[in-house]
């Protein structure tokens, strides 16, 4: 087929065969495909979905749209997490040196902030002398002398990832899980993992809303990667409240540093230790999550994970001891007594955006001193003025970041039952079983 009748089979609900989504692919990175077509083609997928065949054979084109690292002679174990982000997440960076301190390898390959949420590349930036731009052999140099990077993905990385997303980001088309899944997996399988967990969020703070469509991205995701040969399991968890007390970025980076010293807040701590030990179980570190769990513990507790990040932090260039920038503190106070029966997320994150520690367009600059620290949280009871939330921040969107942060706050005098922090776990077993018997 051509390239009109790839776009005209999709349209009309038929399913492509593996060539023509190999040569679609192929005509796009190579700039044959008209970046016309490739919108067109986002649509109709956005309307017609795709079989797991078509979503397995779209990851592996723009997989192979770029280059893999390879870790030869490697003594460790490659694993990686994939968190589909959400307000105050910042797991991945105490979790990839309680990973490497573990003797596991992690050639992480991370975002930058994404809509409402930020990105773990943005946060690691607030640590003066920090490179996300490592090349590919730098990355590979770097996993090999102290067991794992944290760095953003090099432009050999699933290049046509790049210019797809920029095009769906524009023509009403990101939410797809087909398209989702193969961007997502396109670069996290070009990292050449022998495991995969993956964090898929729900909630006012997550990019997922609701859990149905979490649920069903998690399964795609989850066939998908395994299918491509990495064996990988998906967690759900919620977000219908920030996670931990710090949003923002040079705060986010000092909440890290307390889980790594012991001493972080407890929703940071128990997520952190459980997509451990879920990586620790699923590469035979661990015999079960419980054991995991302890492993996890164990090198907080020795100082083992610290020492592995302040490593991997020298080697791409930061300097831990440097003092971050904070903001000037502004005081939020409830506006009623109750119980907080709601935070709205989304709130939150526009109010990072408002004060510009996020970005309105591509490629802005961002300040990373600004940021929120929430002082309750989801079922708290709080007096009529009591203090809720410090922000931080400078003259940039200070009114309408406060005016955001106070109304994200709902009360009630009823009291208020606050779901699990973590939910169901997806594995390529519950779900093939499932299949069986649909
Ligand atoms: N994150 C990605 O990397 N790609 C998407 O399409 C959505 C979220």
């Amino acid at each position: 087929m051509n390239v009109a009748q790839i776009i005209c089979a999709k349209r009309d609900g038929k399913e492509l065969e593996e060539n023509d989504i190999r040569c679609l692919i192929n005509g796009f990175t190579s700039g044959d495909v008209q970046d016309a077509q490739m919108s067109a083609f986002a649509m109709a997928v956005y309307f017609q979905g795709m079989t797991h065949r078509e979503t397995a054979s779209l990851t592996q084109a723009m997989l192979s749209s770029g280059d893999s690292l390879s870790f030869p002679n490697a003594h460790r174990k490659m694993v990686d997490k994939h968190s589909t982000g959400g307000i105050g997440d910042k797991i991945s960076i105490p979790l990839a040196p309680i990973l490497i301190a573990s003797g596991l390898g992690v050639p992480m390959i991370s975002g930058r902030g994404l809509g409402i949420t930020g990105g773990t590349i943005d946060k690691l930036e607030s640590i003066y002398g920090y490179r996300t731009d490592l090349t590919m052999s730098e990355i590979r140099s770097v996993v090999m002398l102290v067991g794992g990077v944290i760095t953003a993905a090099s432009k050999e990385i699933a290049p046509a990832d790049k210019r797809f997303y920029a095009l769906r980001d524009v023509t009403g088309t990101v939410p797809a899980i087909p398209l989702i899944t193969a961007s997502i997996l396109s670069k996290k399988l070009a990292e050449n993992l022998d495991h995969l967990i993956l964090d898929v969020k729900w909630g006012s703070g997550a990019f997922m809303k609701s859990k149905d469509e979490a649920t069903a991205l998690a399964r795609s995701l989850v066939l998908t990667a395994n299918e491509l040969g990495v064996d990988t399991r998906a967690l759900l968890t919620n977000m219908d409240r920030p996670l931990g007390r710090m949003i923002g970025n040079e705060n986010e980076i000092g909440e890290s540093l307390d889980v790594l010293h012991g001493d972080g807040p407890d929703d940071v701590v128990e997520l952190t230790n459980r997509l451990a030990a879920e990586l620790f179980v699923m590469s035979g570190v661990s015999r079960n999550i419980e054991e995991g769990i302890l492993q996890s513990q164990r090198v907080v507790r020795d100082g083992s994970a610290l020492n592995a990040f302040r490593e991997m932090v020298s080697a791409q260039g930061g300097d831990l001891d440097h003092k971050r920038r904070r903001g000037p503190t502004v005081v939020i106070e409830a506006e009623e007594c109750g119980n907080v029966s709601e935070i709205d997320c989304e709130k939150l994150g526009l109010a990072i955006i408002e004060m510009g520690g996020g970005r309105k367009i591509v490629g802005q600059e961002i300040d990373h001193s600004v940021g929120i620290e929430m002082l309750v949280q989801r079922g708290d009871s709080v007096d009529r003025g009591q203090p809720i939330a410090n922000l931080f921040v400078g003259e940039t969107g200070k009114e309408t970041a406060t005016r955001l942060v106070r109304s994200a706050f709902r009360y009630t005098d009823q009291s208020v039952s606050v779901e699990p922090l973590i939910g169901e776990t997806i594995d390529v077993e519950s779900l093939s079983a499932q299949i069986a018997r649909d």
